[in-house]
């Protein structure tokens, strides 16, 4: 009877947490003899751990990560080019708030689009907004978000994010009126937003893949202040690690 008017107390303040575990927590201070004061404080515990892990997962949810990997299992011996000493710096987060961005440069398989994500995870459990999206991606949400309602709200997430993950810069060939959408985004962005971006082109090949010279000129311009960039080299982990089906 008390359990259930407590019950009913915890639904008015909110307490969903106390709600749907009152009658465990009850049963096991009674059990382990704790003092009031130690009981109050494990509630309130349990119920922000709660909300924080819900709010964790809405993040995680919006940010639209490819996949979901932190640095625990990153093998920094593959990965020679970055230090882990340097990674443990960037995962403080203090690059965020500075609105760096993080450019990591070099060919197909060696770990920028993994760094990009695991950077990401950390930001979202340090409680940032986290948004990934490629190139393709992009310019595709900048040219059809007016029409479009879906890519109008991922345009909206990506105005609103604290950090910008952007993926694969340069794969594919931009025609000048994205590049333009492109250009005009990283404009409105300036000083706004953190960024990660990955290319596997140098800066001067930028140009070619930008189309003008001018623009290209400007957009470097913009990302270039306060920007830390890292030239990953070394083998394409996919093919070295790849699995094989036969042993021989
Ligand atoms: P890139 O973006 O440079 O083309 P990816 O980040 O996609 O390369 O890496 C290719 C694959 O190899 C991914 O599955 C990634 O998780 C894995 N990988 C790359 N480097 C490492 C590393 N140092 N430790 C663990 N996995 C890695
Ligand atoms: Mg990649």
């Amino acid at each position: 009877m008390l359990n259930q008017e407590l019950k009913e107390l915890a639904i008015q303040l909110n307490l969903n947490n106390l709600r749907d575990n009152l009658d465990d927590y009850l049963s096991n201070a009674e059990q382990s003899n704790v003092s009031y004061c130690e009981f109050l404080k494990n509630v309130f515990k349990m119920e922000i751990e709660e909300r924080e892990a819900k709010k964790y997962k809405m993040r995680l949810k919006k940010a639209s990560l490819p996949y979901h990997k932190d640095f625990s299992d990153f093998d920094f011996n593959f990965q020679k080019s970055i230090s882990k000493k340097k990674i443990n710096i960037l995962c403080e987060m203090q690059w965020i708030d500075r609105l760096f961005k993080l450019i990591f440069l070099g060919p197909p398989g060696i770990g920028k689009t993994r760094i990009m994500v695991s950077l990401g995870v950390e930001a979202l459990k340090k409680g940032y907004d986290v948004f990934f999206v490629s190139m393709t991606d992009l310019i595709d949400i900048l040219k059809y978000r007016k029409d479009s309602y879906k890519y109008n709200l991922l345009y909206k997430r990506i105005l609103n994010a604290q950090v910008l993950l952007l993926d694969e810069i340069g794969y594919l060939p931009i025609s000048k009126e994205e590049a333009n959408l492109f250009f005009q985004l990283i404009s409105k962005l300036d000083e706004k937003v953190a960024m990660v971006i990955t290319s596997n082109k140098t800066f001067s090949e930028w140009t070619e893949f930008l189309g003008d010279p001018a623009l290209a000129t400007a957009v470097l311009d913009r990302l270039s202040f306060r920007c830390e960039i890292f030239n990953l080299t070394g083998n394409s982990y996919r093919l070295e690690k790849r699995e094989h089906l036969f042993n021989e």
